[in-house]
């Protein structure tokens, strides 16, 4: 490119010299160099040298024309866009148009005026110029766009490492290895697709839960925790068949997605093989620990389901029910436990609310001292009157509530209505009978339940002689020394304990005799048939046998009939409660009938009542 107009340079092409001497004149002062061809030949010989930066041609020239040389010139890559002026006398139209097609820019007509030279020769230079700058942008803007698509392509091969990264992050699980949940459920959605397709496909899934894993991370930590999940994940993955997946969906959860099933019993199979793989111990650094599972199965059997969801929640439920049952156990999903889930979990939320608005209520049932049919305490139970189903029986609500834990503030509120309603009666000169509340097993190894005991009786100023625990005997035993240590504590506090349900679980004579408890309650199916069972009636007479030797208190519950009463009488049973002596009462109606038939002090302390005459053997 030229920057400096001095630098221009000029080829005239004229077979008259004398022209160009013309030319010289004209352009006199001007800041061009001017070169001479005088032929079209040596125009030609010239320009493979050198490129001016614009050419005047003769038109009319002997041998070759001006119109030819001017093809020539075009045609040669280089001087394409060079200024080139055909100086003619010709102004036929034809002649005009002939120059334009060989690839003219523009005409000086002969004889040349210097003014319209000059100025014409400016215009051509300035368009040349102005075209060497756009070829320059041209050539810069190709660059920029090499420049571009080399990045990118740099670009988008980052953009797929990248991907890649990501995808091993979200379909894989870090800790494992194995896949991940989003990976399952992309699996899950293609089996469903190809299901929807051709109805044999069959496929199943296995939700493996590890069973008390929380604690094993609370007593031995997260690291041994997490290498136990990496041990466990090894010893599945080798049960693992070709085109079948195993994922590690959070925390303790497996699952695996089989495919090609033909029965139900393959998965069955299947899934015994990994229940049986539980067995051996898993080598942990320091530890050898027996970890078992239990397992949801879900057949994918048609009809199809329509969602991959669906399916796992299938899973998820029944691997639920089967961690109800106990561990390492195997249940397979059937379409009613769905809706009895739902149900569940509307009776969560109605229970929450009940919780929030009050809607629990307490009724009391006497009990009973048989011989002088008097009563000597009350046991308070829970009744929920539910706004739309009316009043609704404890054994519908307190295993929901003991599994969510909301057993632990319904008891609370249950234990401080109980005595805060004894205090009151107190108050009102009812001086003897004790109230007797249950505690589930949740809330009995819970740890403020000491620390409430005593806000409770604090609170409600009720003397803690009046008031009686009942602990189901399963509860006891499911942790005997801690159970005897809340015991103790419990019993130091004068608060008196009563084993609920007394021959329905497994109790240790060992340990019964080490629990400071106060009264055993004969649970009431031995009660129920004590005149129709001997075998219950035989039962019915050990329990009495062991209160008397141990010097606890028996009380018979479930008496429903005249004839449960005589059985017992005969058998010197102290104590009961029955429908046939009475039904759990509102506190309304219980009141008058504690003032009327409450029994004499001796008659409540039931330290006396132990060491009652001894029970006739027949
Ligand atoms: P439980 O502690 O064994 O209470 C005795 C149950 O037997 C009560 O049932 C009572 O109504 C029922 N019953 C009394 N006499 C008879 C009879 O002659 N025949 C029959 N068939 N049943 C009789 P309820 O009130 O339905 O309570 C059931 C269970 O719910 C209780 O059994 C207790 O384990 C639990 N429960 C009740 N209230 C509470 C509470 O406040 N806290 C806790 N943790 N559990 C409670
Ligand atoms: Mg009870
Ligand atoms: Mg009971």
């Amino acid at each position: 490119m030229h920057n400096q107009e001095s630098e221009r340079t000029i080829l005239i092409v004229d077979d008259e010299p004398d022209n160009f001497d013309v030319f010289e004149v004209l352009l006199d002062g001007e800041p061009y160099v001017l070169h001479y061809a005088p032929d079209g030949h040596n125009a030609l010989a010239l320009l493979e040298r050198f490129r001016p930066d614009a050419i005047l041609l003769d038109v009319m020239m002997p041998g070759m024309d001006g119109v030819e040389v001017c093809q020539r010139i075009r045609s040669i890559p280089a001087l394409q866009h060079t200024p080139l002026l055909m100086v003619t006398a010709l102004t036929s139209k034809d002649d005009l148009a002939r120059c334009l097609a060989a690839g003219a820019d523009d005409f000086l007509s002969k004889p040349v005026d210097g003014t319209e030279l000059r100025a014409r020769l400016r215009s051509a230079l300035r368009i040349y110029q102005q075209h060497i700058e756009i070829q320059n942008l041209l050539e810069k803007l190709q660059y920029a766009n090499r420049e571009l698509a080399v990045f990118s392509t740099r670009l988008e091969k980052k953009v797929q490492e990248r991907t890649q990264q990501l995808e091993q992050v979200i379909f894989f699980d870090q800790l494992t290895q194995l896949s991940s949940r989003p990976h399952l459920y992309r699996r899950l959605q293609k089996t469903l697709k190809k299901q929807s397709e051709d109805p044999n496909v069959l496929f199943a899934l296995l939700y493996i839960d590890c069973d008390q894993f929380q604690l094993i991370n609370g007593s031995l930590g997260y690291e041994v925790g997490d290498q136990l999940l990496q041990r466990i994940a090894k010893r599945l993955q080798d049960l693992l068949r070709p085109d079948d997946l195993l994922a590690r969906l959070d925390g303790d959860d497996f699952c695996f997605l089989l495919e090609h099933i033909d029965t139900p019993d393959d998965a069955v199979t299947f899934a015994k093989l990994v229940l049986e793989s539980f067995q051996a111990p898993f080598q942990g650094e320091h530890y050898e620990i027996y970890v078992t599972a239990c397992i949801g199965l879900v057949y994918g059997f048609p009809p199809p389901y329509q969602r991959p969801d669906a399916p796992l929640r299938d899973a998820d439920t029944a691997v639920r029910l089967a961690k109800k049952q106990g561990k390492g156990r195997l249940q397979v999903f059937a379409p009613q436990m769905q809706s009895d889930h739902i149900e569940r979990l509307h009776l969560e939320n109605d229970l929450r609310r009940a919780l929030h608005n009050q809607a629990f209520q307490l009724h009391y049932q006497p009990i009973w001292h048989l011989a002088s049919r008097s009563i000597v305490g009350y046991e308070a139970l829970l009744r929920w009157m539910h706004p739309t189903r009316g009043m609704i029986p404890p054994s519908v609500f307190i295993p929901c509530t003991e599994e969510t834990g909301l057993i632990v503030p319904l008891g609370h509120l249950a234990l401080h209505q109980a005595c805060s309603q004894r205090k009151q009666w107190l108050d009102l000169g009812l001086n003897h009978a004790y109230v007797s509340v249950n505690l589930s097993p949740r809330q009995f190894s819970h740890p403020s339940l000491l620390q409430d005991l005593d806000q409770i009786l604090e609170d409600t100023q009720l003397p803690p002689h009046l008031l009686h625990i009942e602990i189901t005997e399963s509860a006891l035993m499911e942790y005997p020394q801690q159970a005897i240590e809340i015991t103790q504590q419990i019993a130091e506090r004068q608060i008196s304990i009563s084993i609920d349900d007394f021959g329905t679980g497994y109790s240790s004579l060992y340990y019964l005799a080490q629990f400071p408890i106060h009264t055993i309650k004969l649970d009431r199916s031995f009660t129920q048939k004590i005149t129709t069972h001997p075998e219950h009636n035989e039962i019915a007479r050990a329990v009495l046998h062991l209160g008397q030797s141990l010097q606890k208190n028996v009380i018979a519950e479930g008496i429903e009939h005249e004839e449960h009463l005589q059985q017992l009488l005969s058998m010197r049973c102290r104590c009961g409660q029955g429908y046939h002596l009475s039904r759990p009462l509102s506190p309304k109606e219980i009141f008058p009938l504690l003032k009327e038939k409450a029994a004499p002090s001796d008659l409540c302390n039931e330290n006396k009542l132990a060491n009652s005459p001894s029970i006739s053997t027949k």
